[in-house]
């Protein structure tokens, strides 16, 4: 063979590689980014806070609902305040079973579904979110059972993805689904079970599933309550997107009662972390420390409100009441 054509196919063999690594999904970067609350404990103007979380995820054009609070309509009245529409979101985050954030599940899926059949028409959830739950004693745990919201839910005509593992949900956009915990953290309560060989253990949360995004900066983590341990989704976050760095961590880390020591621990896991936008179980003095520990300011490690957002970039806008500029 004459070795020009040797050169030729080796030349096209390499510009096929090259464009098999560009569309490889692992490898896309999103561009532009927004996550604006729309349930926590504070509020922005005209909205309502409440123990619980929900956000809106735009990613690239695409559009997520990442939880739903606690109470049935309080997303439907934040989202209506901030002059947010939802009727052009398909697709919706449940992190976990707590009904802190499955609350507004079904009023909103009925409310956007009025004004377009698909709106909020698939939930994707980690494996074990329909595990029965028990309070001590075996009493069955009725007050938040999925399966409940689940059956409503369905019978409204939406679908429902268990997660195995980690799913690029679009271009650069993955669920964690059910996350390694290879720290040992305990970012969970100890009041609910489950049944492991006949026998009553401490409930983990196994299937709680955080939203991460990759960009070319690091990750972006959004995540409800954090019972998988924030330690934990970093380290998933980082394996997921193939990047050690870490560009924001936003929503609940349920750490308002962790002692000092695990605070500490948990800084030195997310250093380099640019924005702490914290809301919900994060709790604010944990949110001050932790703003301390890894050297951020009050622009950059924030107490979020309904209202507020973040946006790749450009950082964290605390919403309307704040109004201060510059
Ligand atoms: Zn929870
Ligand atoms: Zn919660």
């Amino acid at each position: 063979m004459k070795a020009w054509i040797v050169w030729l196919i080796v030349a096209l063999a390499a510009f096929w590689g090259s464009a098999a690594l560009a569309e490889d999904p692992g490898a896309h970067r999103a561009k532009a980014v927004k996550v604006t609350t729309l349930s926590t404990m504070l509020s922005d103007l005209d909205g309502f806070g409440e123990w619980g979380y929900a956000a809106l995820v735009e990613v690239d054009g695409r559009r997520i609902l990442f939880d739903t609070g606690a109470n049935p309509d309080i997303v439907l009245k934040n989202a209506e305040a901030l002059n947010i529409d939802l009727s052009n979101v398909e697709d919706v985050v449940i992190s976990h079973f707590h009904g802190d954030h499955t609350g507004g599940l079904i009023t909103l899926r009925k409310a956007m579904m009025a004004k377009n059949p698909a709106a909020l028409s698939h939930v994707f959830a980690g494996a074990g979110i329909f595990e029965p739950r028990y309070r001590s004693g075996g009493v069955p745990e009725t007050d938040y059972d999925f399966n409940v919201v689940a059956a409503a839910y369905r019978a409204t005509g939406g679908r429902i993805t268990e997660l195995a593992g980690a799913t690029e949900l679009a271009p650069g956009v993955w669920l964690t689904g059910p996350v390694p915990r290879v720290h040992d953290e305990t970012n969970y309560g100890q009041s609910i079970f489950v049944k492991v060989d006949g026998k009553l253990v401490v409930d983990t949360v196994r299937e709680d599933t955080s939203l991460v995004i990759a960009t070319a900066g690091g990750a972006v983590i959004v995540t409800g309550c954090g019972h998988a341990g924030i330690m934990n989704i970093a380290e998933d976050a980082k394996a997921i997107t193939g990047d050690a760095r870490l560009v924001a961590v936003i929503g609940g880390i349920h750490l308002f009662s962790a002692p000092d020591k695990v605070l500490v621990e948990t800084a030195a896991r997310l250093k380099g972390l640019s924005y702490l936008f914290a809301a919900h179980c994060t709790g604010i003095e944990a949110t001050f420390r932790l703003r301390e520990l890894l050297g951020l300011d009050r622009r950059t490690a924030v107490v979020a409100a309904v209202g507020s957002s973040f946006t790749l970039g450009k950082g964290i806008d605390a919403g309307r009441i704040a109004g201060w500029k510059g």
